[in-house]
């Protein structure tokens, strides 16, 4: 049996979706504050899926994966629920920065309280009246400012379930990463939903083939979990799981030119780039210490010794994992293959 289903207040019934409008405290200028929640219910029972962004307000990446998502005619046809939060952290976005307005870090402040701080009550309304009618969860991320993330899942890939979510969803690499004190991640786990978070792009900019691979890995998921029909496999390579990653940092102050791709396969020893003085004088090459793929850069030239440059994943196979990353951005380069863009089409 369909059990009833209220956020905010609003009672969703089976077989109808809509919009709800979840209250926050106004702003400071007395302006009304609500966040927009879409639930669509399938008239079949079935898992109930969220799917959130821009927890970090100026990651706006997943404000546009949740855009297509909703719109995609075959999520009409789901069994079960999906609820998706484009903006979670409006007071960032508003601002068009990561944090909330007193610079607390809502994806710190999980699972919050009700008579804590800003982000502590928000993070505390989340998870009532949102994370807790979920069983599965997908948090979208970018990297921070400045900084490029090449599309990866991490998750933790001890629980089963997880695991098996982080392969449906085919990004083309997983990171078993930690949980973090703090985190949505960590409190929904807490409540035994598993939890992925989608890393891909850069925090202020649409990257396509980001976009285009997140809302194909939630399809991909809802299918896996029985909210839409399997389709039969497609040829899609199996994503590498990553053995260690680590960032490479600035040998010294100046200006950087890196020379390398997100996705590039780099080999121990290769040049990555240069840091040099203002003047073009002083120049220290950027060495790789391992054989690995590059899975996040910065794309701020302007250094101090320390600030990370690179983020190098190693894998077991470092070919087959490269072979992974090839296939994933010739499916999706929006160069490549035109008919991709638009409203219903990946997937
Ligand atoms: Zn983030």
């Amino acid at each position: 049996m369909n059990e009833p289903l209220i956020i905010a207040g609003q009672e969703i019934k089976p077989g109808s979706r809509q919009i709800v409008d979840f209250p926050l405290p106004p702003l400071s200028a007395h302006s009304e504050l609500d966040i927009p929640v879409h639930v669509i219910r399938g008239k079949k029972d079935g898992p109930c899926l969220l799917v959130c962004a821009a927890l970090h307000g100026d990651e706006i990446n997943g404000i546009e994966i949740i855009r297509r998502l909703v719109g995609l005619k075959s999520i009409s046809r789901l069994s079960g629920t999906l609820i998706a939060v484009p903006i979670v952290n409006i007071y960032g976005f508003i601002h068009m920065s990561r944090y909330l307005p007193d610079r607390r870090d809502l994806n710190r402040s999980f699972p919050g309280s009700e008579k804590g701080s800003l982000a502590a009550r928000l993070a505390h309304r989340f998870m009532q009246e949102v994370v807790s009618k979920s069983t599965h969860g997908i948090d979208l991320h970018t990297a921070a400012v400045h900084r490029d993330n090449f599309p990866q899942i991490r998750a933790n890939l001890d629980d089963d379930e997880t695991l098996r979510l982080a392969e449906a969803f085919r990004a083309p690499l997983i990171i078993d990463a930690a949980l973090r004190p703090g985190t949505i991640r960590e409190a929904a786990v807490a409540r035994d939903i598993p939890w992925l978070v989608y890393e891909a792009g850069e925090a202020l900019r649409f990257d396509e083939v980001s976009i285009r691979a997140g809302v194909r890995g939630i399809v991909n998921v809802m299918r896996e979990i029985g909210m839409l029909a399997k389709k039969r496999s497609s040829a899609a390579l199996m994503p590498r799981t990553v053995k260690s990653n680590f960032w490479i940092r600035a040998p010294q102050s100046g200006i950087s030119r890196l020379t390398v791709k997100l996705g590039a396969q780099v080999n121990k020893d290769d040049v990555l780039g240069y840091v040099s003085d203002p003047y073009g004088e002083n120049e220290t090459p950027v060495i790789a210490p391992n054989t690995g793929i590059i899975i996040g850069r910065t794309n701020l030239p302007l250094v101090h010794e320390g600030d990370a440059l690179v983020h190098l994943a190693r894998f077991r196979n470092t070919d087959t994992a490269s072979e992974a990353v090839d296939q994933f951005q010739s499916e999706l380069d929006p160069e490549e293959n035109e008919s991709v863009s638009g409203a219903d089409p990946i997937v």
